[in-house]
């Protein structure tokens, strides 16, 4: 067996050991005489399952307990429409500030239930740069401002916790979630779903300031109801229970391989060997995002035709280096860089572009 280096950007990569525990357990969990996907998610077994990977990402992210932490069904695109329907009126408005293509879902996901208003876009520019928040038109009142943490296909991130007053804070960190220390006392809420650094698709973490849950935002169903999912330890209905068990077994491993402050060194030693590789490639390689919101999680970037794109993606998938083909909004080519991608992948990577370039250049 061989497991290649994937630079996928989701569904991404999961550590060895994490795999290899699930694997061991796939048969029979703990001594339950059933694997943990066939046992009631209301059992003593799985119930204690769910509790330990609450208490563990407690730990990893320092959240505190005025934080409700939810695990729910479905992905963050599924939480771009829950977070209108929780916590604005009815055409109530929501400032959002766009950097990329996220950005851009979750307006269409709220446009049904508020006003948004497009407090900054970087559209304008090809999504090259972070408006300055000094450029921004936030709404004097606005349920909440709505940010996306790291752009997955355009690679631009936050490199700080922007300012936005008592205005509540909203947050789509799915890619870069557990990748470095965050302030969650600067969020209203941080929400991600699993595929990139958490585990697998199909479960989605929440992270709410109690006193959020007390808005009574708009008509809806008890099962797109955040306060009703948080009363019954998001176990409202059957939770996807697999999932929710293998993002404990990726918490463990990461508490265990030294926490939040040890991804953020790796993620910076990572991206820093593919960024040099970049800029040290004479413009073989071009990465267009300002350097001070480069994102350290997905790093997009072209070579000098379409022709050439292509032709890297095949080679290197053939040298063990997967997944690199660019998304089709923006092409060229795009590597992942998340928690489970160990720093001798970024080394092979950087290798082989330098070793692309003198072949092709
Ligand atoms: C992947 C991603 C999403 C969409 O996630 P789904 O699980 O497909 O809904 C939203 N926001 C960001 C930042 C992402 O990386």
């Amino acid at each position: 067996m061989t497991r290649a280096f994937n630079f996928s950007a989701g569904p991404a990569t999961l550590p060895e050991p994490v795999l290899r525990q699930a694997q061991e357990e796939m048969l029979e969990w703990n001594g339950a005489g059933a694997s943990i996907v066939e046992i009631s998610h209301r059992s003593a077994e799985f119930m204690a399952v769910a509790q330990q990977a609450e208490t563990d990402l407690r730990t990893l992210l320092g959240i505190s307990n005025d934080y409700a932490v939810l695990f729910l069904a479905g992905g963050a695109t599924t939480q771009q429409a829950l977070l209108p329907l929780n916590f604005a009126a009815p055409g109530q408005r929501v400032d959002h500030v766009v950097s990329g293509h996220w950005g851009k879902t979750a307006i269409k996901q709220a446009r049904p239930y508020v006003d948004v208003n497009i407090a900054a876009t970087g559209e304008a520019d090809g999504f090259h740069d972070i408006p300055p928040r000094a450029s921004w038109q936030l709404s004097s009142d606005a349920a909440y401002v709505h940010i996306t943490a790291n752009e997955t296909i355009h690679g631009v991130e936050f490199r700080d916790n922007p300012d936005v007053g008592d205005v509540p804070l909203i947050a789509d960190f799915s890619s870069s979630i557990a990748s470095e220390p965050i302030d969650i006392s600067r969020y209203g809420v941080i929400y991600a779903g699993a595929q990139k650094n958490l585990g697998p698709v199909g479960i989605s973490v929440v992270i709410i300031r109690r006193d959020l849950l007390e808005r009574s935002g708009q008509p809806r169903a008890d099962i797109f109801d955040y306060r009703s999912h948080a009363a019954r330890d998001s176990m409202l209905n059957t939770p996807p229970t697999w999932n929710w068990y293998l993002a404990g077994l990726m918490f463990k491993w990461m508490l265990a391989q030294g926490g939040v402050e040890e991804f953020a060194r790796r993620s910076a030693a990572k991206s820093a060997r593919i960024y040099a590789a970049i800029d040290g490639s004479g413009g073989f390689y071009r990465n267009e995002v300002a350097v001070a919101v480069r994102s350290r999680m997905n790093i997009p970037f072209f070579l000098p035709s379409d022709e050439l794109d292509a032709r890297f993606v095949s080679e290197a998938k053939a040298a063990g280096l997967l997944a690199l083909k660019g998304h089709k909004a923006v092409g060229g080519i795009r590597a992942s860089l998340y928690n489970a991608m160990p720093l001798a992948g970024a080394e092979a990577l950087a290798t082989f572009m330098r070793d692309f370039q003198q072949r092709h250049g």
